[in-house]
Parts: structure tokens; C-alpha cells; sequence
């Protein structure tokens, strides 16, 4: 069945569009097809863990809350340590937290400062880069506290927006539209 799937399926079919969510004008992409999918998403985590920035990274810092699916797989198949950035009012203790502009809006994104301090070289791990307002606020948090970028990993890189262009780092994206 799943070998039968495989033939017929590739990984950019399993991305579904939703038109004018969360507000008119957005092309909303959802990956969460994938994880029903278990062969395409151990070679979607494969793909996005052979990045040759990953191996020198002393940890990722994956995004909330979608970041964390792929993250922490990826995390698990690299064997490296992963902490995280969330949204406002999800992390306990000390904290650092930065406001950035989302493409329908804006947030903030914190990082628990014990986490932090045991690393200095992160690369980011996120479900899709959009206009890279999101990642940018990651990195300057973690650039603030002198530690070193050295990539973004994400599934999806809307190339239109080009988001890439707010970054110092390389970006490794497995599905570019
Ligand atoms: P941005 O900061 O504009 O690069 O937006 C990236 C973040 O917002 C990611 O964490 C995505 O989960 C989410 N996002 C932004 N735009 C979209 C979109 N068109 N489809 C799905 N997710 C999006």
C-alpha cells in the first residue's frame, strides 16, 4: 500500500493550500499531510539532517509550534541537542523575547535563557519560510546573546516573499514554491 502511495505521491502533493486562511489574501500551506505519511516523512527528515551546516551546529533551536515536529526529528536523526523559541506565555522561568512582524501580523517569540547559555552555534529549524520575519527574529535573539547562526532548515520556502534575503546565513529549504 504505502509502496503503491510512494509511486504515485510526491512529497510537494502532500502540502495542501489553503486559500485565504488565516485572513483573506494568504495562501495558506499546511505540511501536517506528511505525518500521515510515515515513508515521506522519514525521507523528508532525512533530507533536511544531511545538510553539511547541521554537523557543525552544537544544537538547533526549533520554532513553535510547527518548527517543533521537524526540528526534534531532525534533532533525534543528527543526535543533537535541540532547545526551542515560543510564543508569548508558553515558557516558565528566565526568558529573553522579541517582537517581529509575521506576514498576516505580528508576535513575539521568547527562548529560555538557561537553555541558551549551554550553546554557542544554533541552526534554526522551521515548517516554512515565508517573509523571514519569523527566523529573523530568532537569530537576532540569539545574536543579541553573541551566539553564532549558521543555517535555517525548513520544509517550505515561499520564494516570492523573498524571505532569504533578511539573513547573514545560508537556508536549506527541501520544497521551494
Ligand atoms: P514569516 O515570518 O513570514 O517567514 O512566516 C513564517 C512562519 O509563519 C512559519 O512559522 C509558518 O508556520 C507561518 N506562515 C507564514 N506564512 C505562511 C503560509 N503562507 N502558510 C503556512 N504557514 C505560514
Amino acid at each position: 500500500m504505502l509502496s503503491r502511495l510512494r509511486s504515485m505521491k510526491k512529497l510537494e502533493d502532500l502540502i495542501v493550500t489553503y486559500k485565504d486562511f488565516p485572513k483573506k489574501g494568504i495562501d495558506f500551506k499546511d505540511v501536517l499531510e506528511i505525518l500521515q505519511y510515515p515513508d515521506f516523512f522519514q525521507d523528508l527528515i532525512l533530507k533536511m539532517s544531511s545538510n553539511p551546516f547541521l554537523k557543525n551546529a552544537e544544537a538547533i533551536i526549533s520554532i513553535d509550534a510547527r518548527g517543533f515536529i521537524f526540528g526534534s526529528a531532525v534533532a533525534l536523526e543528527s543526535s543533537k541537542p535541540m532547545i526551542v523559541a515560543r510564543k508569548p506565555g508558553k515558557l516558565p522561568g528566565n526568558i529573553i523575547t522579541r517582537e517581529y512582524d509575521l506576514e498576516y501580523g505580528k508576535n513575539s517569540l521568547s527562548i529560555q535563557t538557561n537553555a541558551l547559555k549551554k550553546f554557542n552555534s544554533f541552526v534554526i529549524v522551521d515548517d516554512l519560510l515565508a517573509t523571514g520575519g519569523t527566523v529573523n527574529c530568532v537569530s537576532k535573539l540569539l545574536q543579541d546573546q553573541r551566539k553564532e547562526v549558521l543555517g535555517l532548515i525548513t520544509v517550505i520556502e515561499l520564494n516570492k516573499l523573498k524571505g532569504r534575503s533578511k539573513f547573514d546565513f545560508p537556508v536549506h529549504s527541501i520544497i521551494s514554491i
